[in-house]
């Protein structure tokens, strides 16, 4: 019978630090399980450091090695799409460069894999040294995402994980070119389970993500898989009108029974100034979901390569 094929897809910007030393844990990985057949595939993505000679050279002295170089640095996300384009296995699994996910992780989630289970997820126990407020953030990004969309969206799940065949064709498919593919995951179904796994601090090199990047990344999030946020002006517009309404009311009853000594500057600035805020804020969102629409409009290809290499047919 012919062996298994599991791919190991990592994509890699700037790693030049760390890919000798994942290869080196992947080969011990693969050598504990000789019952399947290895391919490495590593997509270069855009990196302006030693990254593509060293896994050219690892190309050259390893067969199970295969490897895309895409044209341009595109982002993790779209790097990760490339992988899935180009793996060959009868499973695929995703792993960071970085070594932040323990490679020895892979042997149970084959062996969950094997049980029929479709997406094997490592889920972090412990956000390991990450600052407080970051910390607090994603977990209100993910509460309000998971509230305002029809799926399950896991917290705490990065990138790391296997997926079946069946999965992989399914994000093949997912092809808009702003992804936010941590929500992909969750979108497409299929069985999945979760193993538990502390995740280490980066051991070599720098985090590629800024705030700035974090926060468009949740903006990405939101607006990709839920229209909540413009219910969300609509209802606030709403609720102003409304409240205005009666304020109104009320002023013209001060008028009739009163008489109005013109006063109320405080009152008419902070009104004015409150409602400008509200609209810039619906234009903002608006604006947000056009973007999306503009970008997915073009219908450009989401990345576009170098090269391809690989050895297997
Ligand atoms: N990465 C990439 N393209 C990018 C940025 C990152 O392919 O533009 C890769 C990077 O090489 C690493 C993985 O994505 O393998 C995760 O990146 P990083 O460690 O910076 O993210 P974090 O672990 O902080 O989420
Ligand atoms: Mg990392």
């Amino acid at each position: 019978m012919m062996s298994k094929l599991v791919s190991v897809i990592v994509p890699a910007y700037n790693e030049e630090a760390s890919l000798l030393h994942l290869y080196e844990a992947l080969k011990k990985l693969m050598e504990s399980l000789p019952n399947y057949d290895w391919e490495i595939l590593f997509i270069n993505d855009g990196s302006k450091d030693k990254t593509l000679s060293i896994i050219e050279s690892l190309y050259d002295t390893d067969k199970r090695i295969a490897y895309v170089d895409l044209s341009r640095n595109f982002g993790k996300e779209k790097a990760m799409l490339a992988g899935f384009d180009y793996c060959k296995g009868d499973c695929a699994v995703m792993i960071d460069a970085d070594l932040q996910d323990p490679p020895y992780l892979i042997k149970d989630m084959l062996q969950y894999w094997e049980e029929g289970f479709e997406d094997v997820y490592a889920k972090r126990k412990d956000r390991g040294k990450e600052p407080w407020l970051r910390k607090k953030l994603s977990m209100m990004f993910y509460n309000m995402l998971d509230r305002s969309t029809r799926f399950e969206v896991l917290k705490n799940v990065g990138d790391f994980r296997l997926l079946d065949k069946k999965c992989i064709e399914a994000l093949k498919q997912l092809r808009e070119s702003e992804r936010y593919t941590k929500g992909l995951f969750c979108w497409i179904g299929y069985k999945k389970r979760e193993i538990l796994f502390d995740r280490k601090d980066r051991a070599y090199g720098q985090t590629h993500w800024s705030f700035w990047q974090l926060a468009g990344l949740a903006i990405e999030g939101f607006t990709s898989f839920t229209t909540t946020p413009l219910r969300f002006a609509t209802i606030i517009g709403c609720t102003t009108a409304f409240c205005a309404i009666l304020y109104l009311i009320w002023t013209l009853i001060k008028v009739a029974f009163w008489g109005d000594p013109v006063a109320g500057f405080p009152t008419l600035i902070s009104v004015i100034l409150f409602l400008g805020a509200v609209q810039l804020i619906a234009i903002g969102i608006l604006g947000e979901y056009i973007g999306r629409i503009f970008n997915e409009a073009k219908h450009r290809p989401t990345y576009l390569i170098e090269n391809y290499k690989a050895r297997r047919q």
